[in-house]
Order: structure tokens, then C-alpha cells, then sequence
């Protein structure tokens, strides 16, 4: 039987720390929670690294986070030979914040590209030191100097980032939200999380259950590292943190 896991994330993607009870230990050792802060890994973004704290002070290391049968079924993957902890047993959550915070900048700059480049998206992968979108044109006709210098415009702009909930009927009415060519938005649970960028989102809004920063601003200094040739019509481009270095 699937859990269906507390995401704290969603409301809060700031929040470091929490209480929750273990409600399973999955046959794989996997450790399942009634509420988590861990985000785990989809829609290109990976999931959560950090500890469990037992009230005794004893600590369960987090090596990795990922979905189990369903998308609200979190499970905790505990590093190697790990004391696993009880049914019933209450935790508290401490995820790695500095890198989560990383992936946060990166997953928005790498909306900020997708309004730099409005093309359809075939793949896309976040990290913390390099990401890479991959578009549908068959010539990019861009220069990594100039894309970065958009990016840059909107991140100056420090334009707010938050994120709204439609109906699946407002979706299928603006089709034009979803920008992956591939992955559609789970429909069916009658609402989509959209992440909105601008006042009203006039930036952008996309269907996206990942975490980001609350403004563009935050994201800081970003360049394209690199835009390369993935096919004939498939052009990935890499975003990288600090200012482009001098050739
Ligand atoms: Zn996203």
C-alpha cells in the first residue's frame, strides 16, 4: 500500500528543520515518514540529502530521497549501514541546506532560460554546480555571451518567484503553460502547481513541483558555461554559477 507523505516543501521550500513520525520501513530499509522537508528527486531536479535526529541524539544519515509507488509516497534512503529507526518512533528533519539551496537557484535559473529561449524542452537536469536544458531548435542562433547576458537582465531585476495552484481545466484551456515536448503535468488530482515568475507571472509560469528561490535576485551570478550540438534539432545548454570566465 502507497503512503501518501506530507510534502512541507511545497508550501515552504525555506523550511530546514521539522518533527515527523516514522509510519514505515520499506523491505529495501527505505524510511518512510508522515511529513517530510526532503524533497525527492523529479522533474529533473534530485532529491534531498541530510540527517534524521533520534530523540536519543543518535543520527540517521539521508544519502538520497526519491518517490516509491506513487508521487506522494517519499522515501528516505538511508547511507550504508545506518541504526534504522522504529514505526511510531518521532524524528527530526535536517536536510542539507546548503546544497538544497544551490539546486533551489539552479531549478530557477533554469526557468529563467526557458523565457530567455522559448523552445520547446526535451530534457533538463539540475545540480549544483552545472545544469543543463535541452531545447527543440534545430539552429540556436544564440551566443552563450548573449543568453547570459538576458539571464543576467532578469536576475538584476530581482522579480518575485512564488507559485499558484490551477485547475486541470484552466490548464487544458492554456496549453501554452506546459514548455516540455515530452512530459506532461499530472492531470487528475485536479490541481497543477504552477511556478510563477514576475508580478501575476507575467514573466513566466510553468506546471513544476520542484523548489525554488523566492526571487530572481536571489538566484545571483549565472552564465552559460556552454551551448551544444545534440543532435540535429536538440541544442543543451549548461548554466553555471560565478561570472563567465575570460577566454
Ligand atoms: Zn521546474
Amino acid at each position: 500500500m502507497a503512503h501518501k507523505t506530507e510534502a512541507l516543501f511545497r508550501d515552504d521550500a525555506y523550511q530546514k528543520t521539522a518533527e515527523a513520525e516514522v509510519v514505515a520501513i520499506n523491505d529495501r530499509g527505505g524510511i518512510l515518514l508522515d511529513r517530510t522537508i526532503f524533497y525527492a528527486t523529479s522533474g529533473g531536479q534530485p532529491g534531498d540529502t541530510g540527517m534524521l535526529e533520534r530523540t536519543d541524539g543518535g543520527r540517521v544519515a539521508i544519502a538520497a530521497t526519491i518517490t516509491g509507488e506513487t508521487k506522494d509516497e517519499i522515501i528516505h534512503v538511508p547511507a550504508p549501514e545506518q541504526a534504522l529507526p522504529v514505526v511510531g518512533e518521532k524524528l527530526k528533519l535536517l536536510i542539507d541546506w546548503e546544497r538544497r539551496h544551490l539546486l533551489m537557484r539552479m531549478h530557477s535559473a533554469c526557468h529563467l532560460l526557458t523565457v530567455v529561449c522559448p523552445f520547446p524542452i526535451t530534457g533538463a537536469a539540475v545540480a549544483e554546480d552545472d545544469s543543463r536544458v535541452d531545447f527543440d531548435i534545430p539552429d540556436a542562433g544564440f551566443t552563450k555571451e548573449d543568453v547570459t547576458a538576458r539571464l543576467m537582465e532578469l536576475v538584476r531585476a530581482d522579480h518575485p518567484i512564488f507559485t499558484r495552484l490551477i485547475t486541470d481545466e484552466a490548464l487544458a484551456a492554456n496549453p501554452g503553460l506546459v514548455k516540455s515536448k515530452n512530459v506532461r503535468p499530472p492531470v487528475g488530482t485536479g490541481k497543477i502547481r504552477l511556478v510563477c515568475i514576475g508580478d501575476n507571472g507575467s514573466i513566466d509560469s510553468q506546471p513544476c513541483g520542484g523548489t525554488h528561490v523566492k526571487s530572481t535576485g536571489e538566484v545571483g551570478e549565472i552564465h552559460i558555461g556552454k551551448i551544444e550540438k545534440k543532435g540535429r534539432e536538440n541544442r543543451r545548454f549548461r548554466i553555471r554559477f560565478g561570472p563567465m570566465p575570460a577566454n
